[in-house]
């Protein structure tokens, strides 16, 4: 069950109010990477957990999340309150918060795209979603960053440095909660990839650029285990009939050096 208190998580205060500043602030209350759809991913992933401890992390977190939002949503409301308006220059600036959204946050992101579900990321397995998560809290983070960058607002830094802070403890839980679930990361599901196939590494990115881009090589494409097929498009390699063996005559194997 959910209950509210009537006090943020983090107190939001803005010196100067800036509309442009608390639309951006709106990509992290209804967007892609935001609040509520962090909130939503986590909670309904709990719902769907039948491991007691990472339920009980996918709640936490995913509660903390609406907590998230209620911050992000009041600084964001700050920032907008100017547009509540009748000032022709102003809502010239913003007709949507302002004439749609009286001056209010509306759950849409920066470029007034409604929020929707589709941002969602839950499979029902739980390593699938941890690794969604993980990835989640990555995005989240490095969109406050940015924020943090474009404003000069005491107050408003003070609540985006918090945000963006609890995006990383989020991230570094949800990573150790995937190795608590997996001994194996390349371990997905039940069905084993197939052998042989699975250490092919296609170099379908070949030749000089203009600008010298050139074939590089890194430890997806180098290494004992990684048998690299070069240009298979060109030289007629068939993936289907490929075996570690057969497969010998493309196949280079790479030094670990560059
Ligand atoms: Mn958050
Ligand atoms: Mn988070």
């Amino acid at each position: 069950m959910y209950h509210h208190i009537k006090s943020l998580m983090f107190t939001v205060r803005v010196d100067e109010p800036d509309p442009r500043f608390g639309n951006m602030l709106l990509e992290q209350f209804g967007g892609a990477n935001g609040e509520l759809a962090a909130a939503m991913q986590y909670t309904i992933q709990g719902i769907n957990c039948d491991d007691p401890a990472c339920k009980d992390l996918l709640m936490d977190i995913g509660t903390e999340e609406l907590s998230h939002l209620e911050v992000i949503g009041n600084l964001a409301r700050m920032h907008l309150k100017p547009l509540k308006t009748f000032n022709r220059e102003l809502a010239e600036s913003d007709p949507l918060i302002t004439i749609a959204g009286g001056g209010g946050v509306g759950l849409h992101n920066s470029q007034g795209n409604p929020w929707t579900a589709d941002y969602l990321k839950i499979t029902g397995e739980l390593d699938v979603d941890l690794r969604s998560n993980i990835a989640a809290e990555a995005r989240a983070k490095i969109v406050y960053e940015r924020l943090l960058h474009l404003t000069d607002d005491a107050g408003s830094k003070e609540a985006l440095q918090f945000l963006m802070t609890r995006e990383i403890t989020h991230l570094r839980a949800f990573m150790q909660a995937l190795d608590s679930v997996t001994s194996d990361k390349l371990v997905i599901g039940v069905i084993p990839p197939s052998p042989g196939i699975v250490d092919q590494y296609y170099n379908d990115s070949t030749g000089e650029g203009p600008d010298g881009a050139v074939d590089m090589v890194g430890p997806w494409n180098s290494g004992d285990s990684i048998e690299v097929i070069e240009s298979p498009a060109l030289t007629g390699f068939q993936v289907l009939k490929a075996t570690p063996k057969s497969s010998k005559s493309t196949a280079t194997k790479r030094s670990a050096t560059k």
